[in-house]
């Protein structure tokens, strides 16, 4: 039976939460059932035919050679790094705004993050990258923060010029474009996240790398398990990132639907852009040139706590991506990374507030949100 919105009653209506993964799957319900059941009885549950498949559908969705499913987004980085003998000593440009998996991977290698500023999007600044190249820089990680492409043509020279690795994580921004070109498809090894609450997500943990290079994509194959090619023959030090076979399945019907996903976030967010217009909240910018996968709606705001419980009191509920910077949390202490290291990202920290946006959300849903923005009078 159908759920009308007069059932539900006002009061459900108008609690607007952060997130609605339910909706997702209601949607498409009929296709990830068949799909789990048809995995739970084929008697194969890892590293068989539907990731196989799944393999070969992300890769052309991207529009590069090889994919390699793992298990999450962090091991997709984790092995990325590894893939390309990046170490002890060695240091690797990342954001200094990003989600601490994007920092973990790197010390995770033994290898050193140096800290990039933001640009007025939120991603890496290519401006600040030069003065931070050393001669033991051996990489960008670039993120796409809030799923929105990094200036990657400016990003994409300076990696060619001074003769650094390129490695994109692109866990935040499924599908976006930046100058007509897939993110994903400008580093060597690409990375991608498939947690539940991403754009393309998976119904349990899972992620996957992109390359174009023949030897790599073999490499990351023996990484992900346990180092063989050949069952019981190790070649090298390898790990368990097994993808599963549910998970593809499940992926593989995500897939088939996420242009519809991709516009359909755009439609919120574009009427956020458009409905709100409170002098008080900074709403993002989309850079030109841009396709926007808009994973995070992102303003900014003063009194950030302030405002969050101006809205919790109107059962709207807010995240922050993210309050602290991975340097200054305190699992990285023993770095001695201190305050004023990057004084635009630690501004930023101190005044980004997330609204909700997800696949389902109603049109009453979100004109609620904008209405409550627009009467938020401050202090
Ligand atoms: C989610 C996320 C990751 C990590 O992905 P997991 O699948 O949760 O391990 C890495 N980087 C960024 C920017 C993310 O948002």
């Amino acid at each position: 039976m159908m759920i009308t919105l007069n059932t539900l009653g006002k009061d459900l209506i108008m609690k607007v939460l952060f997130n609605r993964l339910d909706r997702g799957y209601y949607k498409y319900k009929s296709e990830f059932d068949e799909a789990a059941l048809r995995v739970l009885a084929s008697g194969w549950y890892t590293l068989g035919a539907e990731v196989e498949n799944f393999e070969e559908n992300f890769a052309s969705f991207t529009g590069m050679e090889y994919c390699v499913g793992m298990n999450s987004g962090l091991d997709a980085l984790v092995l990325a790094i590894r893939a390309l003998n990046i170490g002890e000593g060695d240091e690797v440009l990342v954001p200094a705004n990003t989600y601490i998996a994007t920092i973990l991977a790197i010390t995770e290698n033994g290898a050193t993050p140096v800290y990039v500023e933001p640009d007025e999007y939120y991603n890496m600044n290519p401006d600040d990258i030069h003065s931070k190249i050393t001669r033991r820089t051996k990489a960008i990680l670039v993120v796409h923060l809030f799923g929105q492409s990094a200036r990657m043509d400016v990003i994409a020279n300076i990696a060619k010029e001074k003769d650094l690795y390129l490695i994109e994580d692109c866990a935040q921004a499924h599908g976006s474009e930046y100058r007509g070109k897939m993110i994903g498809t400008w580093g060597d090894i690409n990375c991608f996240s498939f947690y539940p609450t991403k754009n393309m997500g998976a119904f349990g943990d899972a992620g996957a790398v992109v390359t174009n290079d023949p030897k790599l994509n073999e490499k990351l194959r023996m990484l992900r398990n346990y180092g063989s090619k050949i069952k019981y023959h190790h070649e090298i030090l390898g790990v368990n990132s097994r993808l599963d076979e549910i998970q593809a399945a499940l992926l593989n019907v995500r897939l088939k639907h996420y242009s519809d996903i991709f516009i359909e976030r755009n439609q919120i967010a574009e009427r956020y852009l458009i409905g709100i217009n409170n002098p008080l909240i900074i709403k993002p910018i989309k850079q030109p040139n841009t396709t926007h996968a808009w994973h995070l709606f992102v303003v900014r705001v003063k009194n950030r706590d302030k405002f969050a419980e101006y809205l919790l009191k109107h059962d709207i509920h807010t995240q922050i991506h993210y309050p602290v910077l991975p340097y200054l949390n305190d699992a990285y202490k023993h770095l001695e990374i201190g305050k004023g290291t990057c004084p635009v990202a630690e501004k930023l920290a101190d005044e980004i507030i997330s609204l909700p946006i997800y696949e389902g959300m109603t049109l009453e849903e979100s004109n609620h949100v904008i209405q409550v923005v627009n009467e938020y009078k401050g202090e």
